[in-house]
């Protein structure tokens, strides 16, 4: 029987491990199919406190692992494919095994979110990227397209004019979502146009040469018409990877999943920190604090069921 099941190794995730390592809860902290998450395919983290000139994504995780193994982690390279919650000890059923848990702290995370438009799943690495950091430097010298106004378009498609000759921002609205010193960086560089109030109805191309333009549709006008670039950067939002957790805890409609102001899911002894629950803030710094708090949560929980004191203070 485990004191507590991790599921992510992102910020969420892995900040958990580190404060229930160090609680000596021993915890297993299960990697998925994307370890480290959405973080590793950042490129510069330049807002995360203590690292006055930015720290890569990957460095990030790699640094939250190792802390995490300094205090006695066991970190375990599998991926959950089914949970019941029913009753205690929960179950946490791995392509491997089946671990039975007192506790659980759900950090899975997200994925980019898709156009579903045609020829999108068919270019997916020929021509469409949900990620700069990894993808960028194929388009050295070519013509790549952003799809997105919010944060992640703007700042990765600054990243991308490091490599493109020019970059196209596509959105659906006529104005930005993104925050403004984003937006003020974006329209000093030369590199960087705007196609506004429009969306993308089809990606172009050819099997060997992969993309080669973007169908557009104007919403305003209904106007169709056809752009050429060699690359579409798709920065549209990310979805809960919340799948496995259905009819096991409480989500919106969305599948984001429904927790109060101390990460506790309904169910006494689940615990949900970081994207799964946060479709708001969604950073680093605030993934990392939610998980901090569902590992003081989850080990008060524990102290609870076996009626011994917690050492903190929370009610
Ligand atoms: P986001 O803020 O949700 O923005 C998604 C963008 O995609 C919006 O502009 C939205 O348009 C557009 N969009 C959504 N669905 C679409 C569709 N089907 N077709 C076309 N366009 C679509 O997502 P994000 O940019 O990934 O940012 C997520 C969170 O992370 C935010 O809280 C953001 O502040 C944060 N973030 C912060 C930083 C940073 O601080 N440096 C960097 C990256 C992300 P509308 O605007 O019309 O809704």
């Amino acid at each position: 029987m485990e004191n507590l099941v991790i599921l992510g190794t992102g910020p969420a995730g892995l900040t958990a491990a580190i404060y229930a390592a160090r609680a000596e809860l021993a915890p297993i902290v299960l990697k998925g199919d994307q370890p480290g998450g959405q973080v590793t395919i950042t490129d510069i983290l330049e807002n995360y406190p203590g690292f006055p000139n930015g720290i890569s994504g990957y460095e990030m995780y790699q640094a939250f692992e190792q802390q995490a193994l300094r205090f006695g982690a066991k970190i375990v390279t599998d991926t959950a494919i089914e949970v019941d919650f029913k009753n205690l000890p929960f179950k946490v059923k791995t392509r491997e095994q089946v671990y039975e848990t007192k506790t659980v702290i759900i950090a899975t995370g997200s994925d980019p979110r898709k156009l579903n438009v045609p020829g999108e799943k068919e270019y997916v690495g020929k021509g469409v990227s949900y990620c700069a950091t990894c993808d960028g430097f194929f388009f050295k010298g070519k013509k790549v397209v952003v799809v997105g106004g919010g944060d992640s378009a703007v700042e990765e498609g600054l990243f991308l004019t490091k490599f493109a000759t020019s970059v196209t921002i596509v959105h659906r609205r006529d104005r930005l979502r993104a925050h403004a010193h984003l937006q003020s960086r974006a329209k000093a560089n030369d590199k960087i146009n705007f196609i506004w109030d429009s969306v993308v109805t089809e990606v172009l191309g050819d099997q060997q040469r992969g993309v080669k333009g973007i169908r557009l549709k104007n919403v305003k006008t209904e106007e169709e018409s056809i752009f050429e670039t060699d690359g579409v950067f798709i920065f549209i939002g990310h979805i809960p990877n919340t799948q496995i957790f259905k009819g096991q805890v409480d989500m919106d409609e969305s599948g984001v999943i429904l927790t109060n102001r101390r990460q506790h899911t309904n169910i006494p002894g689940v615990f949900a920190a970081g994207d799964v629950q946060d479709p708001i803030y969604r950073q680093a710094v605030t993934s990392a604090g939610a998980g901090c708090m569902a590992t003081m949560e989850a080990e008060k929980f524990i102290a609870e069921q076996e009626g011994t004191a917690y050492p903190g203070k929370l009610e």
